[in-house]
């Protein structure tokens, strides 16, 4: 039988509530199937770990994670501690230290979720996008000089590299062959953005041509939000940089209808290092530690997290008790409408991957 070794990594917020439902989900399905064991280890880093150490995780917190299979992980961002500290001191240092440069985020509209585009049916709206996660615009490259006085200046520098964006690009067409539509709309903002952009345009049309079964265009990014709530169906496969998509996918996801469902996966394609999944939603700070996060977000991730691993079968009976629980306005947390707490939906989910057939794979 095998045996994946998963790292969890609940971090701040609701990320410690999330993140323990998701580990109680995995563990059903893992005994339900009784095709694979998982064996959890769980790092306590984030802002708490940061009150008593200075750093949001050790200085060698990579090597713990280096011999995983997989990461799952919660949230960075604590009320009391900066933001771009949290951000880059735990999740940009995995994410970049591990080159996870494919992040992926589907989105669908689950069933019994009111999603708020009024001509939109959950058949219209059925969307990967794929962002560029190790480069662009958060790249880190920058400075900050003079700092109070009139003459202060600073910088963000978007660096892209034809090596990133052409393993981006490839990844995006390559994912949106493997889809029943095959189609690719590449993002761009080559307009306004006249040396990077349209360096990805170009390199857009080159990697285009190795797959001549997919159909592509091409999209400005201001033009994009237009077209996701105006024309949802005439998207499927979506390719940005890490600024723009990391924008359009919160668009998404509230189309979707709430931030609360929303997966998402950070891969390294070539599988040198272990891959991490989140749901994309923050510590939400007005929430947490009430048990009334949507644990949602994290059972997707989850889910695609069995797809990476190569577990197919279970990956989809997770996702059908997911969409047997968001089925049920009872089981609905407060981000959808309803009274639910996270406990309840976890358990719901359990229930069901206990007492359903798992679909044929
Ligand atoms: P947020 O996602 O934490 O919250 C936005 C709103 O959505 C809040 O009203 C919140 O209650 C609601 N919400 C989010 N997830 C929910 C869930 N699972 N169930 C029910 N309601 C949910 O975004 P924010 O307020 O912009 O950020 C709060 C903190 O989280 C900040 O420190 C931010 O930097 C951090 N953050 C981290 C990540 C990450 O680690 N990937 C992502 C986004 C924000
Ligand atoms: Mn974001």
């Amino acid at each position: 039988m095998k045996n994946y070794r998963i790292a969890t990594i609940p971090g701040d917020g609701i990320g410690k509530e999330v993140i323990p439902a998701a580990r109680t989900v995995l563990e059903s399905i893992a005994a339900q199937q009784n095709a694979f064991s998982l064996e959890f280890e769980d790092f306590d880093w984030g802002g708490d770990y940061h009150r008593k150490h200075g750093v949001m995780m050790p200085e060698n917190g990579l090597d713990a994670l280096r011999q995983k299979d997989a990461i799952l992980f919660g949230s960075a961002g604590d009320p009391d501690i900066p933001d771009h500290i949290t951000l880059w001191g735990l999740r940009l240092k995995i994410c970049q230290g591990f080159d996870q440069y494919a992040n992926i985020r589907p989105t669908r509209i689950l069933p019994g979720i009111d999603a708020p585009l009024k001509r939109c049916r959950p058949q219209d709206l059925d969307w990967v996008i794929v962002r560029e996660n190790s480069e662009g615009e958060y790249s880190g490259v920058g400075g900050r000089v003079h700092q109070g006085h009139p003459i202060e200046a600073a910088t963000d520098v978007s660096v892209m590299t034809r090596v990133g964006v052409e393993r981006i690009l490839r990844f995006a067409f390559k994912l949106a062959q493997s889809r029943p539509r095959r189609q690719l709309t590449v993002i761009t903002k080559s307009n306004a953005q006249r040396h990077a952009m349209v360096m990805w345009d170009e390199i857009a049309t080159e990697i285009a041509r190795e797959f001549p079964d997919v159909t592509w265009d091409k999209e400005l990014v201001d033009a994009a939000t237009a077209r996701m709530v105006n024309r949802p169906a005439s998207l499927d496969t979506i390719a940005a940089t890490n600024l723009h998509a990391d924008i359009l996918s919160d668009l998404a996801a509230a189309l979707a209808g709430s931030l609360g469902i929303a997966p998402t996966g950070n891969i390294d394609p070539e599988r040198r290092y272990p891959s991490m999944f989140e749901p994309i939603h923050g510590s939400a700070f007005d929430i947490m530690g009430k048990g009334l996060a949507n644990p949602v977000g994290s059972f997707w991730s989850a889910v695609l997290m069995l797809e990476h691993l190569g577990e197919p079968a279970a990956a989809a009976h997770l996702m059908q008790a997911i969409e047997h629980v968001t089925a049920n306005p009872a089981l609905h947390t407060g981000d959808l409408g309803g009274t639910a707490k996270t406990a309840e939906v976890t358990r719901a989910v359990c229930e069901f991957l206990a007492s359903a057939q798992p679909p044929v794979a």
